[in-house]
């Protein structure tokens, strides 16, 4: 039985707390893939997990890692066999099933994505969870009927993982984007992934008219409350805004004024369930569609060890674009 590194969060009578620790393949949940974890990423909800600072972990003893890339080293699955390379993400990894800090996973075949052939395994992971819910938010405004030739779209929590896949996206699809940040110092950064306007987030930080000059076609939302309801008041007739996020609030303080009386839509986004299809639509376009420039930009990849620590920066808003963690 080989033991390996991984990140461990316990709640017990001695509290709430994340560490480094060891684990063998006994210790690891039922599934029938074994996936030898090469990279993996930090998203704002395993900031969540390991500072608890929302009850985002489902089960205890819990190893983060909501999405991670690796090679397949056993399978009783039809869709894959060793040597396979593999993305999870989503599906309740790193929140009720074993995530992707440890050196081995044991996951369902359900739950996996072949590595689409042209990306790389960091390129892999700088997308994750973050690319493939901005993805599932502009399918979402695609479904509904938005084009680029409708007018401007607004992203909010710009600076963010979701955030710049969501600017580098649009951008390159012939969006004009418009990039809604609290750090101003990311301008450039952001202007470098494709965002025309840069507009400082307090701007939309404090309760507003219901209804308030019409400035966008579409939104990317992943920041929820008064922001939120400030992009809806300021969204042109029949705009629709796909909310994702909730990196300021949960609460949503708005009016129905923008939906009666302009038509506007609200799509809601959620990247957790299994949805394989849609997974695979997700995976296809993002291998297609996103700039690897912008990529290579938006990615800092870092070594296992310091997972931790930059995990507990994300919820404090400290953390540009992508982070990628070198597991294997
Ligand atoms: P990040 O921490 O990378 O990005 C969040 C961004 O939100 C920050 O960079 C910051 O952008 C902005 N922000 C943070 N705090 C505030 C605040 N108080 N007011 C306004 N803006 C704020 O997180 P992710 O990109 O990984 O995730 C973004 C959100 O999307 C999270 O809420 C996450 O839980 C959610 N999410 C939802 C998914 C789903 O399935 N629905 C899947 C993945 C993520 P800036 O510095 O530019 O202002």
């Amino acid at each position: 039985m080989s033991e390996f590194d991984c990140v461990r969060i316990d709640k017990d009578e001695a509290g709430y707390r994340a560490r480094y620790a060891q684990i063998s393949d006994a210790d690891l949940m039922p599934g029938d893939v074994d996936v030898e974890v090469i990279h993996s990423a930090i998203n704002y909800k395993d900031g969540l997990a390991v500072t608890g600072k929302a009850p985002v972990v489902r089960r205890f003893p819990m190893i983060p890692g909501v999405d991670f890339v690796g090679r397949v080293t056993a399978s009783s699955h039809k869709d894959f066999a060793p040597g396979d390379l593999v993305v999870a993400g989503g599906c309740g990894i790193g929140e009720a099933h074993f995530g992707g800090w440890a050196r081995m996973a044991r996951i369902s075949g359900d739950w996996l994505v072949p590595l689409p052939q042209d990306l790389s395994t960091v390129e892999a992971m700088a997308i994750g969870t973050a690319g493939v819910t901005a993805m599932f938010c502009i399918l979402a405004l695609e479904r509904y009927g938005m084009t680029p030739e409708c007018g401007p779209v607004v992203v909010t929590g710009a600076a963010g993982g979701v955030g710049s896949a969501a600017v580098a996206l649009l951008a390159r699809a012939g969006w004009k984007v418009a990039a809604v940040t609290g750090r101003p110092e990311e301008a450039e950064y952001l202007k470098s992934l494709g965002a025309q306007e840069i507009i400082d987030r307090a701007e939309l930080a404090e309760p507003g008219k219901p209804l308030q000059s019409q400035r966008f076609a579409a939104g990317i939302d992943t920041v929820g409350s008064v922001t939120l309801a400030n992009v809806l008041s300021q969204t042109q007739y029949d705009g629709a805004v796909a909310a994702c996020g909730n990196a300021r609030g949960m609460d949503l303080p708005a009016s129905v004024a923008p939906f009666i009386l302009r038509g506007v839509s609200l799509l809601g986004v959620e990247s957790v369930r299994p949805r394989l299809a849609l997974r695979r639509e997700a995976w296809a376009r993002l291998s297609r569609d996103f700039d690897r420039k912008a990529l290579a930009r938006m990615t800092e990849t870092i070594p296992f060890p310091q997972a931790l620590e930059r995990a507990r920066g994300i919820v404090e808003g400290k953390v540009r674009g992508r982070l990628v963690v070198e597991i294997g």
